[in-house]
């Protein structure tokens, strides 16, 4: 079965432009170097899954004119990842049934803590999204696709990313773990974290996830979560052709189960 992978967002925390910034590449005219937050949607037969709720998804949503949501997987906890949820009401109203989420206890436990009155059973005044929380502790099958958490190592924090079929989504991560590189053979696309040249302590580099593209092998790889400090084209024209830089509304197809 084939599904289409659209790139969301593909910012790092802060989004580019970053707001007060006036650097080369926040003041680009390139559109490729508008980045929001990082989030992907999974499109298969006629179900829609989505990647993380970013503070961007109504404008995604918008922008990418999604009409329906099926299911929302959570990466982690962070505020970039997870402050739209609100803005899926419009798309749970319509939703048979509640929405589910799917994230593991320490995220669900943060979305729970952050979003209250969403899980709220006694929540008296109507109009809040219409979803119910799902704990996974492994692979998860959703709507005929097998979704196998691959844990990351995001500074001290244990996250997660996401394969699904021929391809991967991991944001957010300083480390891979040898055990979650033995779930990244084979791929035909793989997106990795690379917020920017310079070291940090809870993300990838540019140089760190060239190194795990070569190690790893997948056909092609896209970098994400990316900073102000990597304008789109120059960057690209220095990796090899089957490396980019993820842009906002890239799509992308591929095998999924
Ligand atoms: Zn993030
Ligand atoms: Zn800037
Ligand atoms: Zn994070």
């Amino acid at each position: 079965m084939n599904a289409i992978l659209t790139v969301l967002g593909s910012g790092t925390s802060m989004g580019v432009p970053t707001i007060g910034c006036t650097c080369r590449v926040c003041t680009s005219s390139d559109l490729h170097d508008k980045r929001t937050r990082p989030s992907i949607l999974l499109e298969y037969d006629g179900r829609v899954v989505l990647i993380d709720t970013t503070p961007d998804f109504r404008q995604q949503a918008i922008r990418e004119k999604i009409t329906r949501l099926d299911a929302i997987l959570y990466t982690h906890a962070h505020a970039d990842h997870i402050l739209g949820l609100d803005d899926v009401r419009p798309l749970s109203f319509k939703h048979e049934g509640k929405i589910p989420l799917y994230a593991h206890e320490s995220t669900a436990a943060g979305l729970e803590k952050i979003f209250r009155y969403i899980f709220d059973a006694n929540y008296k005044f109507g109009g809040i999204a219409r979803v119910e929380m799902n704990r996974i502790h492994g692979p998860l099958e959703l709507f005929g696709a097998r979704f196998e958490p691959v844990k990351i190592i995001h500074g001290e924090a244990e996250i997660y990313g996401f394969r699904f079929g021929s391809a991967a989504y991991l944001t957010d991560f300083s480390e891979i773990p040898a055990e979650s590189k033995e779930q990244l053979r084979g791929l035909d696309i793989l997106f990795l974290d690379a917020l920017r040249h310079r070291p940090h302590p809870t993300h990838s580099t540019v140089a760190n996830s060239l190194s795990l593209v070569e190690e790893l092998k997948p056909r092609r790889a896209f970098f994400t979560h990316i900073s102000h400090d990597l304008p789109h084209q120059e960057t690209n024209a220095g990796f090899p052709s089957h490396v980019r830089l993820a842009h906002d509304g890239l799509k992308l197809e591929f095998k999924i189960a």
